[in-house]
């Protein structure tokens, strides 16, 4: 199995040193990663990154979303990923009327990075955007919306996860049962919980394979 990454490293928006864990488990499960060059054909015979040619039969495209067509039909600015680039209060360039908010929009966080594509992030901006209608409707306004980053978890295989919350960073098994627990406890109601937590016991204890968790790991990808 070969992975190919555009970018320097894996999971960018994690610190190097979580990065270079990503790697290295990858590798560790028989995973060749090349990092720096973005594939630029794709066909039924496999894949062209730089000047190498990679023949596959199978090949999962993971690069990433399109956001919806928002931006065309307001004709305002987007980036490459057609996001919306919004103001600073979540308005459309030359629309104060209209909002946009989640995955269909590009704003720059605190640290100057491109908020996110996650739910949180969506989430938060669409309690500013309610939070400003409801000023204005009062006469007043608020300041610019701020992004909060709560912490960001990826699950790489079984025992295998990378957690970063704030100034606190895991890996390896904690981390897998951190991000396990998380997923259920923001689920909606004790009885998906619940039901959640069990199917996801079972699977884990019988090393079957599921959707959301991956449980499979502990043995070498087969070439
Ligand atoms: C595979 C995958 C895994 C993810 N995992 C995570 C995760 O673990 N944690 C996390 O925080 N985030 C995750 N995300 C990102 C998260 O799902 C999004 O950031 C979040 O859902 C954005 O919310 P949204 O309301 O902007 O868009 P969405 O949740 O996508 O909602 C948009 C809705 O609009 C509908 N729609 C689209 N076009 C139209 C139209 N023309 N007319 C009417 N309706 C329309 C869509 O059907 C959809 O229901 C994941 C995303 C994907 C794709």
């Amino acid at each position: 199995m070969v992975l190919i990454e555009a970018g320097p490293r894996v999971l960018a928006g994690f610190p190097d040193d979580l990065s270079a864990y990503a790697q290295a488990s990858l590798e560790s499960l028989g995973v060749e990663v090349k990092l720096g060059q973005p594939v630029t054909e794709c066909s039924a015979g496999g894949v062209v990154y730089g000047d190498n040619k990679l023949e596959a039969r199978t090949i999962i495209w993971a690069a990433g979303v399109r956001a919806s067509r928002a931006a065309e039909w307001l004709n305002a600015p987007a980036d490459r990923a057609h996001r919306l680039e919004v103001l600073p209060d979540l308005t459309v360039p030359g629309h104060p009327d209209i909002f946009a908010i989640g995955d269909t929009v590009t704003i720059a966080g605190p640290d100057g990075r491109p908020v996110p594509g996650i739910a949180p992030a969506a989430k938060q901006q669409g309690r500013y955007a309610a939070a400003t209608i409801k000023a204005r409707l009062n006469g007043g306004t608020l300041p610019p919306f701020r992004y909060k980053h709560a912490g960001s978890l990826a699950q790489i295989g079984k025992r295998l996860a990378v957690i970063e919350f704030g100034r606190i960073k895991l890996r390896g098994t904690i981390a897998w049962w951190i991000w396990g627990i998380a997923h259920i406890y923001f689920l909606i109601g004790l009885r998906n919980r619940l039901s959640v937590a069990i199917s996801w016991l079972w699977i884990h204890a019988r090393d079957q394979r599921a959707a959301r968790l991956i449980t499979q790991g502990s043995s070498k990808v087969e070439r």
